[in-house]
């Protein structure tokens, strides 16, 4: 499978990442992407870009090096409820693309049911698309109800390279998206692979990803990443959906 598509990365402007907008374009044209969501992280993290950044994001071309790019946030959940680092103004007039996560700087580690909660609230959050790494053992959680909450919301849960590499401070990565994966086969719930790069090298690289939906002979139909038309159409869907209530049947 060709994957289309890498949402979730990082520019100098979340402080600890280390390539500018165009150097991290041009690494996804040469990598062979059609689409780069560039997602810098919300207010919390030490050293990231302030509001402003998010209101100006308009003034980026969302066609570079013949590639199409979104412009985003990584919002930090920082509650058991859910409660986001962003005010919805912002997100709603000012986002591409939403995802939310759960970074230790700006959360208490709770219970088993205290941070599944904080997750599920995020998942029914109608202006989140993407859940980022729920994969650390610090954070743990229920990955039923995960799955569950996520098939019924259409919001995508992500498999994060980074997580699967040796150099990540997150813990466990392989065992609980292993758990995660087995899930949403059995229940045909979609996933998305991002690879929350900081940097050019690693910008549509999925080889930990590969290799793990290889192991779990994971379904290439519930792959987002192998058409950029598909995660455009599932996130339509999935906001729209939230907003007026009802159930819309997935055609995935
Ligand atoms: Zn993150
Ligand atoms: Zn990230």
């Amino acid at each position: 499978m060709k994957f289309e598509l890498d949402v979730h990365t990082h520019t100098i402007a979340s402080g600890h990442a280390y390539a500018t907008v165009h150097e991290m374009a041009k690494a996804a044209a040469d990598h062979g992407l059609q689409l780069l969501g560039i997602t810098e992280h919300a207010a919390g993290i030490p050293g990231t870009c302030d509001e402003i950044y998010f209101h100006n994001l308009k003034v980026l071309p969302r066609q570079m090096y013949g590639i199409e790019l979104m412009f985003g946030s990584e919002i930090n959940i920082i509650d058991y409820q859910g409660k986001l680092s962003m005010e919805e103004n912002l997100i709603e007039r000012c986002l591409d693309i939403r995802i939310a996560g759960i970074h230790l700087p700006c959360y208490e580690i709770g219970s088993v049911s205290q941070n599944t909660n904080a997750y599920v609230k995020a998942i029914e959050n109608p202006q989140i698309d993407i859940i980022s790494h729920p994969d650390d053992a610090r954070i743990p959680i229920d990955y039923e109800t995960i799955v569950d909450a996520a098939k019924e919301n259409h919001t995508l849960l992500e498999v994060n390279n980074s997580s699967l590499d040796s150099l990540s401070s997150r813990v466990g990565a392989w065992e609980n998206l292993q758990i995660m994966l087995a899930l949403c086969k059995e229940k045909k719930v979609p996933v998305i692979a991002n690879t929350d790069s900081h940097f050019t090298d690693t910008v549509g690289i999925f080889d930990h990803v590969k290799v793990l939906f290889q192991e779990l002979q994971f379904p290439e139909e519930l792959v987002v990443n192998r058409s950029v038309d598909l995660l455009k159409k599932m996130i339509q869907k999935h906001r729209v959906m939230k907003k007026i209530g009802k159930q819309i049947p997935r055609d995935q």
